[in-house]
C-alpha cells in the first residue's frame, strides 16, 4: 500500500482524509507520524502558492507523497480581505476571538446587504517524481454582525453559508464537510489524483 503525507498536525483535517481517501489504496499519515522538519513561513502571494510550498517542503524533508492545503476568508466589502492572511487578520498567529472582533469592527459601517463573503481552499498535492495538482473549493454565504456557535474554529461563528439558517460554527461537523471549501478541494484532489497513487 503507498503511503501518501497531509503536511499538518490538524487531527481534524487528518481525520477528515482519511474518510475521504478511504476508497484508495493508500495510507494517510500526518506530520506527526515523521521525524519533525522545520517548517516553511507561509510567504505566497495566492492560497495555491502556500499549499504547494508546503507539500513540496514535506516531499523534500520526508520522500513521501504529500499534500498540503490554505485556505481563508474573502470579504467582499474588504475586497477579498483577510483572504492568505486570515489566521493572522489582528496581527497574531491564530487568535480566532482578535481575529472575529477586528473583522466586525472593520464592517461596522458596511450595509448589511453588503456582507457578502466566502471561504476559500486550495488543497496541493506534490508526488515524489515532482508531479504537482491543485485543486480548489470554494463555501459562500455572509457575515453576522455577532457570533453564533461553539463548533469548527477560525470564523465559523461569523459566517452563514448560503442556503443554511445557521452559522457554519452551528452545523454538524459532517454537514459543514459537505459544503466546505476544504471538503469540495479535497475530494477534487482526490479525484485527480487517484490515477498515481
Ligand atoms: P489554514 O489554511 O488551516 O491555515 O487556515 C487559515 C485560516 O483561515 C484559519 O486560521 C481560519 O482563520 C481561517 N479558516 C480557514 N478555513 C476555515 C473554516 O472552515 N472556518 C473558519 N475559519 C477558517
Amino acid at each position: 500500500m503507498s503511503r501518501i503525507l497531509l503536511a499538518s498536525r490538524n487531527a481534524k483535517k487528518l481525520a477528515e482524509l482519511r474518510r475521504i481517501m478511504a476508497g484508495a489504496d493508500v495510507e494517510v499519515v500526518g506530520l506527526d507520524d515523521v521525524p519533525a522538519y522545520d517548517e516553511v513561513p507561509e510567504d505566497g502571494a495566492t492560497f495555491a502558492d502556500n499549499a504547494l510550498l508546503k507539500a513540496r517542503e514535506a516531499v523534500r524533508h520526508t520522500g513521501i507523497a504529500a499534500i498540503a492545503d490554505d485556505s481563508g476568508i474573502c470579504v467582499d466589502a474588504l475586497n477579498g480581505m483577510p483572504g492568505i492572511f486570515s489566521a493572522r487578520w489582528c496581527g497574531r498567529h491564530g487568535d480566532d476571538a482578535a481575529n472575529n472582533a477586528l473583522l466586525l469592527a472593520q464592517l461596522q459601517d458596511v450595509p448589511d446587504e453588503r456582507l457578502t463573503a466566502h471561504f476559500t481552499c486550495a488543497a496541493a498535492y506534490v508526488g515524489t517524481d515532482g508531479r504537482e495538482v491543485v485543486a480548489h473549493g470554494e463555501m459562500t454565504g455572509r457575515l453576522r454582525r455577532e457570533p453564533s456557535g461553539s463548533g469548527g474554529f477560525g470564523y465559523d461563528p461569523l459566517f452563514q453559508p448560503d442556503g443554511k439558517s445557521v452559522t457554519a460554527a452551528e452545523l454538524p461537523p459532517a454537514e459543514k464537510d459537505a459544503i466546505s471549501h476544504r471538503g469540495q478541494a479535497m475530494r477534487e484532489l482526490a479525484r485527480r489524483i487517484a490515477p498515481y497513487l
